[in-house]
């Protein structure tokens, strides 16, 4: 659930009212119950929408369900999301006591105007305010901010980054802004509203953020994602690895070895489907081994461990030009992007690809 739409937001989510969030926290708890996993699990995460709108009581009996139906390990990483201005001190220590050990702000900038545009429900002092009060309550957080909106330069990103490296986050989540279909972002775009930074102001930018980030000791641990040493996200980690998860909730997906599934992403139907049959997944995909071995190098390329060079061991002319051209690094087992060749990591798994 959210409180409002973000401009850029293509997510499925849904804003709340009363009837329809305990019907969804019904049929959450038994679509929890329904579904089995023999194996312990090292990672929880509650996230899409906005879960900290949540009453610490929700999120407890949330907690206790997965609890009973799983093996949860000792220590596992247990992350909530939450967005500025729905929640106090009070609500982050009731979460903290339950469990919840992790905690996703999303603050993505801390500019009025630029938290405008993106329709945000919070200004910068909102977000400021939130960033004290977890930052009081949980060692390990993390802060999403976004770069590349609309007349965003780099002193504006700047002021963000400094703002919030005040605070020495043990996290930071860096997403360029994209402007899917069907959002009021696009909208505005298709209408001559606003004016995206061109591709080499959002590289400057990246590559900017980059190069802070690293001088501040954040490990560069996914395309995406900077951490101090100790407090990468397992569970995103989990996710780019290919290990297994299971997610539940409308529109959520989930990897159990070979198989791909998704559940419907509308929640009225959701929960029929749950009250009535346990499960309210709508499309289940096969891979193949070859379907594995590309989701293994698209994804294993993101992260900074990336993909087994062995693989690759006849293509060395591609990668050597790929390397002089500062896009990846290699040593004798593993071929690695550099933030450069971050920039342009499609092309590249492209190529990679072919050669596979
Ligand atoms: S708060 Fe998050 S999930 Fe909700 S609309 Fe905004 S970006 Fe989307």
């Amino acid at each position: 659930f959210c409180i409002s739409r973000c401009s850029y937001c293509d997510f499925y989510s849904t804003l709340s009212d009363d009837e329809t969030r305990d019907a969804f926290l019904r049929a959450l708890l038994k679509e929890i119950q329904s579904t089995g996993y023999g194996e312990p699990i090292d990672s929880i995460y509650l996230g899409g929408g906005t879960p900290s709108l949540l009453s610490p009581g929700d999120i407890e009996v949330i907690l206790d369900a997965l609890a009973h139906a799983f093996k949860i390990k000792d220590g596992a990483e247990i992350s909530i999301e939450a967005n500025p201005v729905t929640f106090d001190r009070v609500k982050l220590r009731a979460f903290r006591s339950q469990g919840i050990n992790r905690l996703s702000l999303g603050i993505q900038s801390l500019n009025d105007s630029e938290l405008r545009l993106l329709g945000r429900i919070h200004t910068a002092e909102d977000a400021i305010d939130a960033i004290n009060m977890v930052s009081e309550v949980f060692d390990n957080y993390s802060l999403d901010i976004i770069y590349g909106i609309p007349c965003q330069d780099k002193s504006g990103l700047d002021h963000t980054l400094r703002g919030i490296l005040t605070f020495s986050p043990p996290h930071i989540s860096a997403y360029e802004l994209e402007y899917h279909e069907n959002t009021l972002l696009h909208k505005d775009l298709i209408q001559g509203r606003i004016t995206p930074p061109g591709d080499p102001d959002v590289s400057g930018l990246y590559i900017h953020l980059c190069d802070v980030l690293t001088e501040r000791n954040y490990v560069h641990y996914e395309i995406s994602n900077f951490s101090l040493e100790g407090f990468h996200c397992r569970h995103n980690l989990n996710y780019w690895l290919r290990g297994d998860y299971i997610g539940f909730g409308p529109s959520a997906h989930s990897l159990i070895g070979d198989r791909r599934y998704s559940n419907i992403a509308d929640i009225k139907e959701y929960i029929d489907r749950v009250e009535r049959t346990g499960s309210a997944v709508e499309k289940t995909i096969l891979l193949t081994e070859r379907d594995r071995i590309e989701e293994e190098l698209m994804l294993g390329l993101r992260t900074s461990r990336g993909v087994d060079r062995t693989r690759f061991a006849s293509d060395e002319p591609v990668l050597g030009a790929l390397e002089r051209d500062g896009l990846i690094h290699k040593n004798p087992e593993r071929i690695i992007l550099t933030p450069k060749g971050m920039l342009v990591s499609n092309a590249i798994i492209v190529e990679l690809l072919e050669r596979l």
